[in-house]
């Protein structure tokens, strides 16, 4: 079946799907809905800013802003909410039963991290982990990377008499940091009598809703009302395995583009954010730049300039911050890494919401009621 009534151009513009409307994909789909008859492909009906989903749960109202209707900044093109489920030269498969023809195709499928498909399943799957965290008086963390150390930040700022244990399998907090800032998330959890326990691993195969009891890799058993599991997400490309696109995945499930941000040897494909297999650190800023180069260079060969396409660069050096609960952070810029109020200022009061909802052209904090 062909989406675009016997496939015509839609009016002479040129036909681009976007699948995965994440940081990237959504800003893509933003950029070209007026120069291209865009079409975004989503499992789900809103964009959520994954910056914003450990206060979320223990604030659920700051959710409000975070998670963001698709129809809210794209106006102008199709949303399918379906996932897709294959590629062929000239089509992308949905779920659903649709087949959708592009000229381009752009991945932007991220982090494999299943949702909710409508957002008010999504703000109540909030208010109901908030409930678990009131009504616990003990907690388990497992995995001590950006996610865990910033929940457990967030619930010993907010719930001051909780008991929370936080277990990691590896030598140090947030690996992905220098041993600095390891170190200063460590001294920060452990002076608010977090109890964190490195080099252990919680066996999470018998492990559901109900459990109070969790053994751990050293023998130990920890008691907790309630746990959340925090060990990152794999990469958002097993469906691309059956796809014409698997040859151009990496071993790490990653898609091997070149500079313009092509899939490697094919012209009319491009692939942005996580998914890709830039060596970077992957940052939802570094998302957003690629969404703006992307959209460039596809316009560029549009209007036959393709010679004018722009490279990709990745930062040189790439500042990570952690925030530690609503005022402190720990922060690894190119020359210091650094713990507090400052690089809480930066990140730990808004969490980058009202920044990325701007480069959405929406309001960075009052929300329309729909
Ligand atoms: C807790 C947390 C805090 C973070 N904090 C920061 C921060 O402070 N600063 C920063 O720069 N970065 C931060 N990041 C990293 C940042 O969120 C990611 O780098 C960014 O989200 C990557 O964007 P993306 O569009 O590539 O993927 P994602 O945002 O993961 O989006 C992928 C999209 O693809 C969709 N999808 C998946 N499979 C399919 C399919 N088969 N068909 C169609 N659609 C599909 C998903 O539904 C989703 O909408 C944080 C991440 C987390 C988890």
């Amino acid at each position: 079946m062909d989406e675009h009534g016997g496939g015509g151009c839609g009016g002479g513009l040129r036909r681009v799907v976007v699948v995965g409307g994440g940081i990237a994909g959504s800003l893509l789909a933003k950029s070209l809905q007026f120069f291209a008859n865009v079409t975004l492909i989503d499992p789900k009906e809103y964009l959520e800013i994954p910056y914003g989903s450990l206060r979320s749960t223990v604030e659920p109202s700051f959710a409000e802003r975070s998670l963001i209707k698709h129809s809210e900044y794209f106006s102008n093109g199709r949303l399918i909410t379906s996932p897709a489920v294959d590629i062929t030269e000239s089509q992308v498969l949905v779920a659903d039963g649709r087949h959708v023809d592009f000229d381009f195709l752009v991945v932007a499928t991220g982090h494999d991290h299943p949702l909710p498909t409508t957002r008010d399943h999504r703000l109540q799957h909030y208010r109901e982990e908030n409930e678990r965290i009131r009504e616990a008086n003990s907690i388990l963390i497992v995995g001590g990377g950006p996610s865990g150390v910033e929940l457990a930040g967030e619930i010993v700022t907010d719930f001051r008499d909780k008991a929370i244990t936080l277990v990691h399998d590896g030598p140090r907090l947030l690996e992905f940091m220098g041993p600095k800032a390891s170190d200063k998330a460590l001294k920060w959890l452990v002076s608010r009598r977090v109890a964190v326990k490195l080099d252990q691993k919680i066996d999470l195969n018998n492990v559901s809703e109900g459990t109070k009891t969790f053994g751990s890799s050293k023998g130990e058993t920890i008691r907790a009302d309630c746990h959340f599991v925090c060990t990152g997400q794999p990469v958002g490309s097993a469906w691309l395995h059956k796809t014409m696109l698997k040859i151009n995945l990496d071993r790490h499930g990653r898609l091997m583009v070149d500079g313009t941000l092509r899939v490697k040897g094919r012209n009319n494909v491009f692939a942005i954010g996580d998914i890709t297999d830039i060596r970077e650190s992957k940052q939802g800023e570094s998302a957003k730049r690629q969404a703006k180069v992307a959209a460039k260079n596809m316009k560029m060969i549009m209007v036959g300039k393709e010679s004018k396409m722009e490279s990709y660069r990745p930062p040189s050096s790439t500042t990570a911050i952690v925030s530690l609960g609503r005022k402190q952070a720990v922060a690894q810029f190119s020359l210091t890494t650094i713990a507090g109020t400052l690089p809480g200022f930066i990140k730990s009061r808004d969490l980058f919401v009202g920044k990325a909802r701007k480069h959405l052209g929406l309001h960075p904090t009052f929300v329309d009621s729909f």
